[in-house]
């Protein structure tokens, strides 16, 4: 007992120094960007070839931080219960003009009373980083939606999309680290928000085809409104 609750209190020293680590980092890779895009703009071709390739690293770095530490922040973690449907909308508004940009939109349907229990920050994180694939997949005409309902002694979220779509091996590789099909994809969002998910409790379903979408099926214990969680 005794080691194990070292062991969480390291892990959470460790979690708020990465949150903290990512929040330093994040500014002063956005300045190197903007100065090193100048510096392309005035070189010449052999240097801007280099320039390229350095501005890509760059993106790199700042897509795992932000597949991990969008929504870290360097404050402890807290455990409250949610209300689901402010949590989804806030995820909607970040990530609508992302979709827009693709020539799509994201539709979160009408609000529901739900509550569920977890951090705030890391909820938001596991739900955009699916909500991002999502807009990642869309062709022109793309439609994410996002809806939310109680079954039973539980919470469901359902994310859908009618972009690509996956193949039966892509469907299985989900989740599985570094495993991308994108030029600049990670491959760790999706573990991060499995990992996110278990934490809290809850489970995670893909269903996709090649062609006609994927849908996202999340599962989480309900809790009544306003629970004092008390040593949780
Ligand atoms: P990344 O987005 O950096 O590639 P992820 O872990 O978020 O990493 O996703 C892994 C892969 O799963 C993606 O590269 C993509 O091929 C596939 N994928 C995930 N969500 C979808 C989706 N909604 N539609 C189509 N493919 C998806
Ligand atoms: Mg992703």
């Amino acid at each position: 007992f005794n080691n194990e609750l070292q062991r969480s209190e390291k892990m959470e020293i460790i979690s708020e120094l990465a949150a903290s680590v990512a929040h330093e980092v994040r500014n002063p890779l956005q300045v190197t960007r903007g100065f090193m895009q100048l510096l392309a703009q005035k070189s010449k071709q052999s240097d801007a070839e280099y320039l390229k390739m350095a501005l890509n690293e760059l993106d790199r770095a700042t897509g795992i931080i932000s597949d991990f530490l969008s929504f870290a922040k360097p404050e402890t973690e807290q455990v409250n219960t949610l209300d689901v449907y402010e949590e989804l909308k806030h995820v909607t508004s970040i990530l609508q003009p992302l979709a827009n940009l693709a020539g799509g939109s994201i539709h979160l349907d009408e609000p529901k009373e739900l509550y569920i229990s977890g951090s705030s920050s890391k909820l938001k994180q596991a739900m955009i980083n699916i909500v991002k694939n999502s807009i990642e997949a869309l062709d022109e005409e793309g439609v994410v939606r996002i809806w939310a309902y109680a079954e039973g002694s539980e919470v469901a979220i359902h994310i859908k999309d009618n972009g690509i779509g996956m193949s039966t091996a892509e469907l299985s590789r989900l989740g599985e680290p570094y495993f991308t099909n994108k030029l600049k994809g990670t491959g760790l969002g999706l573990m991060v928000t499995f990992r996110i998910i278990e934490g809290m409790k809850g489970t995670i379903k893909f269903s996709s085809r090649k062609g006609s979408g994927t849908e996202a099926i999340i599962r989480f214990p309900a809790v009544p409104p306003n629970t004092e969680l008390t040593g949780a």
